[in-house]
């Protein structure tokens, strides 16, 4: 089934796009939780970090090479990288994600 960011790795919906690659994309969110809350994605269409595969180990590590070179784009020192695995844990979008978000102070434990 395709997800809004599969429409958005199609163009068939705009997006707010900060970097993109052959095998990446970020832009920002629609719902900002911070100042700077961008969102990286695969090209591949991966529902979530439980289903990649042993082949997409070095992808997950350009996800979030993408996500550092964003922060530094964005002039971000400190910064939190979160992904969602699941409906219980959060998880509203079925294509793999790492939230980026910044510019405010982030408490810890999330909820
Ligand atoms: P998650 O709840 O971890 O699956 O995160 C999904 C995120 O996608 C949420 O923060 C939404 O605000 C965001 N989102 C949903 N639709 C769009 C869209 N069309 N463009 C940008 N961000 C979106």
């Amino acid at each position: 089934m395709s997800t809004i960011f599969q429409k958005i790795i199609d163009k068939e919906i705009p997006a707010d796009i900060v970097y993109e690659d052959e095998r990446a994309l970020a832009f920002r969110d629609i719902q900002p939780q911070a100042p700077t809350h961008v969102l990286i994605i695969p090209r591949k269409p991966i529902v979530k970090v439980a289903d990649m595969g042993k082949e997409d180990r070095e992808l997950l590590g350009h996800l979030l090479w993408v996500a550092a070179e964003v922060a530094r784009q964005e002039e971000l020192e400190d910064y939190r990288l979160v992904t969602n695995n699941g409906e219980g844990a959060g998880q509203s979008v079925f294509h793999l994600h790492v939230h980026l978000l910044g510019g405010r102070e982030l408490g810890w434990p999330p909820g």
